[in-house]
């Protein structure tokens, strides 16, 4: 059985809006995640 973690946040979808969203609220001191189903970069940066 896989080991349990916590977060106090969990973004899904490691698109345009993940990086900054995710830098924000690491430097407000929260323990993040990103979680990405595909490519890393999201729609623009991989199909545009
Ligand atoms: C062909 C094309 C050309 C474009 N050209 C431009 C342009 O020139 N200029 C411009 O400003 N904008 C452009 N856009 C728009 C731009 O891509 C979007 O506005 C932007 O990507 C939105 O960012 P986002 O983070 O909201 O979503 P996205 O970038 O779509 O990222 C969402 C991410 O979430 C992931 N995801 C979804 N569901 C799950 C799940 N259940 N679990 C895990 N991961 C998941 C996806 O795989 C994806 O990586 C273009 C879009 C397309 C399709």
């Amino acid at each position: 059985m896989a080991a349990e973690r916590s977060y106090d946040a969990i973004i899904i979808g490691a698109g345009q809006a993940a990086k900054p969203l995710s830098m924000v609220l690491a430097k407000a001191g929260l323990k993040m995640a990103l979680v990405e189903e595909k490519h890393v970069g999201g729609a623009c940066v991989n199909y545009g």
